[in-house]
């Protein structure tokens, strides 16, 4: 079973990233092509779609033009894996909220490390559908997070407004521990990812959102 869960999870990662890829650069797209290679525009076959195998078997280029391919879409099919896993080990009733608040992470995960933004529009479905599934609001916690947050977006520029909203979002369906704890997780990993990155550019922090949260899942 654990397998299964595994399965969904690369997934959805993969289904999640190629869909925050298509709103960016091709949203009139969306609905109605197939997937396809950006530089030689063949259209792949399923066997290309497989996550992590396909990928791993092409050596990480298209298997027609040689371009190579960018390592999100595996190191996203990965961690949705192991989101899948994580997930499994919850109770069943705590599931389908743990599965949403991921999938919300993953698609801004995407968003911010393609063009590093955030738009409250695409929030919007995964918080009404974790609206759905959660047995209990945390509105003062939600709102301590956000003030203190938004403090910081205003007092330093390093924090985007759609980072705090994000943030909001899961303090809203997270457990004042397990918010603070994710965070604590969050700050841990950029500081690391500032370290060996070394790169100047504003670096997006949704990624380490997402790694944050993987984290809480396996304390929690
Ligand atoms: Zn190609």
């Amino acid at each position: 079973m654990c397998c299964f869960y595994f399965i969904i999870g690369t997934c959805w990662a993969s289904f999640l990233t190629a869909s925050a890829w298509r709103l960016l650069y091709q949203p009139h797209t969306f609905f109605a092509a197939r997937s396809y290679c950006e530089n030689c525009q063949h259209v792949l076959a399923f066997y290309e779609l497989i996550p992590m195998i396909s990928f791993l078997w092409q050596g990480g280029k298209c298997r027609h033009c040689r371009q190579r391919l960018t390592p999100l879409f595996l190191i996203g099919e990965c961690l949705g894996g192991v989101a899948g896993l994580l997930i499994y080990r919850l109770p069943l009733v705590q599931q389908p909220l743990a599965g949403i608040l991921s999938a919300c992470l993953f698609f801004c995960a995407a968003m911010d490390c393609f063009e590093n933004c955030l738009m409250p529009l695409w929030l919007l479905p995964f918080g009404a559908a974790a609206f759905c599934c959660a047995a209990h609001l945390y509105w003062l916690s939600a709102g301590a997070v956000t003030v203190l947050l938004y403090g910081l977006h205003c007092w330093h520029n390093g924090l985007g407004l759609g980072d705090v909203e994000l943030i909001l979002l899961l303090a809203l369906f997270l457990t004042p521990s397990q918010i603070w704890f994710l965070l604590f997780a969050a700050c841990c990993f950029a500081l690391l990812g500032f370290l060996f990155l070394k790169t100047k550019q504003q670096q997006p922090f949704v990624p380490y959102l997402l790694l944050g949260y993987l984290i809480t899942l396996i304390y929690f």
